[in-house]
């Protein structure tokens, strides 16, 4: 006998709405918990970046090199690494935020929901829409705290329920009831954690697919990190995250998936070394380097 049932997985969260994974036998199997396993549900979500031997330029000097690996939606997936092995490089190169700077240039594919995002042709406005940013130092405009997150929205002409879209963000990015009763005060008189949770408001007011965070909490306090964090577990219910940290624990602690990226021992390029789940990575390692990295030999 054939059953179809909802694929779920290890998170305890909702299955994956509208796939179906075949079982035989006449009772559904209990939910398998090994890392191979792991990784085989993982695998069965959706493909959101199918990232293909991925190698990126600035004018004479190779920042990365022989990246291929799949990002899974409504997953957060991690980039570590020790500095200057493309991590940052990597992220930019995902909405194409890379493509001002003189000389940079890509070889490989970053196909995104199976569209090549370096096609000619292809809108970096709407690239940018779907794949939103934040940067590693909360950067909000001087203005209020509602304009901010109008921003975009008023940008793209979507101005029809603006105050509701503004709080809609304001709320998903767990901001709103300490900001609604002056949302009309400078985004500037707001704490740092305040501001990036701003950023990611202003981020996903345009209802982005992904949200790519570049070391997020790197300039926040403990406290401010913690409610980032926090924030990320909900967020991944409807965003695809992918966050470059150099702060192992915080990988550990919110990542599904993990890329280890490092340079290359001979030339002194970044590539990615190891993909998995993030408690292989942490727990059972494959490659030698990445096991020294996270247990802090080096980086
Ligand atoms: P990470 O985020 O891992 O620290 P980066 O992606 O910032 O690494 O940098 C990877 C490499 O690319 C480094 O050697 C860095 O010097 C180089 N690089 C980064 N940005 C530029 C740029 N705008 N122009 C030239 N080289 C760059």
């Amino acid at each position: 006998m054939t059953i179809l049932y909802p694929v779920s997985d290890d998170s305890g969260q909702e299955p994956v709405r509208g796939r179906i994974r075949i079982q035989t036998g006449p009772v559904p199997q209990p939910i398998p918990r090994s890392a191979d396993d792991r990784a085989a549900l993982h695998e069965l979500r959706a493909v959101v970046f199918d990232i293909r031997d991925l190698s990126v330029y600035y004018g004479e000097k190779r920042a990365l090199t022989g990246t291929t690996f799949p990002i899974y939606r409504n997953l957060v997936t991690a980039v570590i690494g020790p500095s200057g092995c493309g991590k940052s490089t990597f992220i930019r190169t995902l909405n194409r935020m890379n493509d001002a700077i003189p000389g940079f240039r890509i070889e490989g594919q970053v196909l995104y929901n199976g569209h090549d995002v370096y096609d000619t042709g292809v809108n970096r406005v709407e690239v940018r829409r779907r794949i939103g940013m934040v940067f590693q130092k909360p950067n909000p405009f001087p203005k209020s705290i509602y304009d901010n997150v109008a921003w975009a929205p008023r940008n793209l002409g979507l101005r029809s329920g603006l105050a509701e879209r503004v709080e809609r963000a304001l709320r998903s990015a767990a901001l709103w009831d300490e900001v609604k009763d002056r949302l009309r005060d400078s985004a500037l008189s707001l704490s740092g954690g305040q501001q990036q949770r701003l950023c990611i408001a202003r981020a996903i007011a345009v209802e982005p697919d992904v949200l790519l965070l570049d070391e997020p909490a790197s300039a926040l306090d403990p406290v401010a990190t913690a409610s980032i964090e926090e924030l990320m577990h909900t967020l991944k219910a409807r965003y695809t995250i992918v966050i470059v940290t150099h702060n192992m624990q915080q990988a550990a602690r919110v990542a599904d998936r993990t890329a280890f990226f490092s340079l290359d021992r001979a030339d002194q390029v970044g590539t990615l070394i190891e993909y998995a789940d993030t408690e292989t990575i942490f727990r059972s390692p494959r490659d030698t380097r990445t096991r020294a990295y996270v247990t802090g030999q080096f980086g």
